[in-house]
């Protein structure tokens, strides 16, 4: 059973077949047994050629289906570390995936389906006018692509990273906007959304290579007394495309798979208080730096596709996932 105030929690969402799949005649190989069990029904081929099935079995702190909502998941997974920020805690919530399996769905939403965005900022302001009326917000929303920042909420500019001599990591000249209303943060966020996908070249794709980070800081004067993270990561097969078709690619490989190792090491590091955690290893782990010390949460939500033909990214997320625990 999930402890609700344990500092890692590893969930898995399952998205339902969409209808490109079903008309290519893909399957659903994913089945939640239980709560917190997932099986993987494998194809395989023997050395006669005849098919056969290979079971995989994977345990995790929360199994969410097909069926299961954006608000459903917030509910049962997100709300209790969103209340965490306000006790001073440092929270974060990671979409891990591969390219399609519902990272974005699940952060942003999509149409009138709110994602966790709007589901957590409608919380904290509500939270925050219950009962903590001396807090304000601010939000900051940004990506790295190739290895570089850039703030989703100024243009793109280009942003740096740099250690002070206490060893905390600033991000320099990066836009912290107040937010007085959820409308507001809303409004912000979707500024942010269309700087990411339009942004530089225009490509779609690009969404899909770089890790886009939306904090929303509480303040009570300068001070910032609570944090809530929420990180889109880039496709986490992107990081496998280490033999992509030019030179551009595969560094973009080497640095999103360098990235989301150094992340796997810096979570596991999290239970360990005398481990050794490699913030350096990359620049998605030097910015969230702050989020590991001390007192935070992490929730990942590990998205997976259902379908036959996703089987091998499924497994490699699935693997990644259980090796954060
Ligand atoms: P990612 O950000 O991981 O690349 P997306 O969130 O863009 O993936 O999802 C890919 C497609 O799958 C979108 O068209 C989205 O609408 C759909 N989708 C993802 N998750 C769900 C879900 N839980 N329910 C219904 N549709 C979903
Ligand atoms: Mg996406």
């Amino acid at each position: 059973m999930v402890e609700k105030d344990q500092k890692i929690q590893v969930i898995v969402r399952k998205r339902p077949l969409n209808s490109k799949e079903i008309n290519k005649g893909d399957q659903d190989i994913l089945q939640r047994s239980s709560a917190d069990t997932l099986i993987v029904r494998e194809q395989k081929l023997k050395v006669d050629l005849t098919k056969y099935i290979e079971e995989h079995h994977f345990t995790f702190d929360g199994v969410y289906n097909e069926d299961t909502t954006n608000q459903e998941l917030y509910t049962s997974a997100i709300q209790p570390i969103v209340q965490a920020s306000f006790q001073g805690a440092k929270v974060t919530c990671f979409a891990y995936g591969q390219t399609g399996s519902g990272k974005t769905f699940t952060m942003m939403g999509e149409g009138s389906i709110p994602g966790l965005y709007l589901l957590a900022a409608t919380d904290l302001f509500y939270y925050r006018d219950q009962y903590f009326r001396n807090i304000k917000f601010t939000v900051s929303f940004y990506e790295i692509y190739c290895g570089k920042l850039h703030d989703l909420l100024n243009d793109r500019n280009q942003l740096f990273a740099r250690e002070d001599a206490k060893q905390t990591v600033n991000i320099v000249g990066l836009q912290n906007k107040p937010v007085e209303t959820v409308e507001a943060l809303m409004k912000i966020i979707g500024t942010g959304m269309e700087s990411r996908t339009t942004g530089q070249t225009g490509a779609n794709d690009d969404s899909s290579r770089s890790h886009a980070i939306l904090e929303i800081n509480l303040k009570q004067g300068k001070k910032v007394v609570g944090k809530m993270s929420f990180i889109d990561l880039a496709g986490s097969e992107r990081g496998a495309d280490v033999s992509g078709a030019d030179f551009k690619t595969r560094m973009d490989g080497a640095e999103i798979n360098k990235s989301l190792l150094a992340l796997k090491e810096c979570i596991r590091a999290l239970d360990q208080e005398k481990r050794h955690t490699p913030f350096r290893g990359s620049k998605l782990t030097q910015v969230l730096k702050d989020s590991f010390l001390g007192n935070c949460r992490t929730v990942m939500i590990a998205n997976v596709s259902p379908g036959l033909l996703s089987c091998e990214h499924t497994l490699n997320t699935l693997r990644y996932a259980d090796r954060v625990k």
